[in-house]
């Protein structure tokens, strides 16, 4: 599957209409997403108007996920693509071939107002290309929800009330969850973590945290780099290693047990996007009070 022809993918998709369970003839308006926590966003503003189809399925990373062939049949049927726009490996590497298959396609580009920041490693040093988990942040979310609304607004003006009231139902909610945050992270002895996969970038420069990645680059640390982490944990006095179900490796467990603490599972993929943040919440209140 790794070097699965493009081409054969594209035959694929074309040929596969007529096999596929009822996609329901209906009058739902295709939209495409990258992640789930998009689709979230899409369905608060759009109800039961869409048709949202995720590319990188739950389970699956947006670092290394190939579309399949019935996903490229919903592309040539989708009206809006919302990409997230800031640098997500899925995106780099497959979005110019995905527009090739549909090129009426209205592309929003959800990462639009949003100010990017560079990935940062263990020494809290920016490295070249760009952190692309922007949507960790509620204070993103509600950007990116605005982008997708907009998109849907410009390809279904008809319901541009409907959209808009949806949306702005579900920004007082991330608002409430933006100043819940803030408040749950008032009273914190540290506010330095540690996490596997640094996924929390945005999330910790919107709330005044401190995020040691363990991974970098993509890579598990080094012996050496191993050591210097559990030496960071012990002076931060990190009791918690961060994970989440699709990065979950060795190197988190050892510096958890070396410095005594345990693994906490998060994910930055969920598509319950709300209810997902706040349990990230209740984990970093109790990892760091
Ligand atoms: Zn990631």
């Amino acid at each position: 599957m790794k070097y699965f022809p493009f081409t054969l993918l594209l035959v694929l998709a074309l040929a596969l209409p007529a096999c596929q369970p009822s996609v329901e003839a209906s009058d739902k308006i295709g939209v495409v997403v990258t992640l789930l926590s998009q689709a979230e966003f899409v369905e608060n503003v759009a109800g039961e108007k869409v048709e949202i189809t995720v590319m990188v399925p739950p389970g699956a990373s947006p670092h290394t996920y190939e579309p399949t062939p019935s996903q490229m049949t919903a592309l040539t049927q989708a009206m809006m693509y919302a990409k997230v726009g800031s640098g997500v490996d899925f995106e780099l590497i497959w979005m110019d071939k995905l527009l090739e298959v549909n090129r009426q396609m209205l592309v929003v580009d959800c990462s639009k107002g949003i100010e990017l920041q560079g990935a940062v490693d263990e020494h809290g040093q920016e490295h070249e290309g760009l952190d692309p988990h922007i949507w960790m942040s509620p204070l993103n979310a509600m950007s990116m929800v605005s982008n997708i609304c907009d998109g849907l607004v410009q390809i279904d003006p008809g319901n541009a009330t409907y959209y808009r009231q949806n949306r702005d139902a579900y920004l007082r909610e991330l608002a409430q969850l933006d100043q819940d945050i803030r408040e749950g992270l008032a009273g914190v002895r540290s506010l330095t973590f540690m996490v596997y996969h640094p996924a929390f970038g945005y999330f910790a420069r919107d709330y005044g945290l401190t995020m040691i990645p363990i991974e970098v680059e993509g890579k598990e640390p080094t012996p050496a780099g191993l050591a210097r982490l559990i030496e960071q944990a012990e002076e931060h006095g990190i009791k918690v290693i961060f994970a989440s179900p699709q990065f979950n490796p060795e190197s988190a467990g050892v510096i958890a047990r070396e410095i005594d603490g345990r693994v906490v599972m998060v994910d930055s993929l969920a598509r319950d996007y709300i209810a997902n943040l706040r349990l990230l919440l209740d984990e970093l209140v109790e990892a760091m009070e």
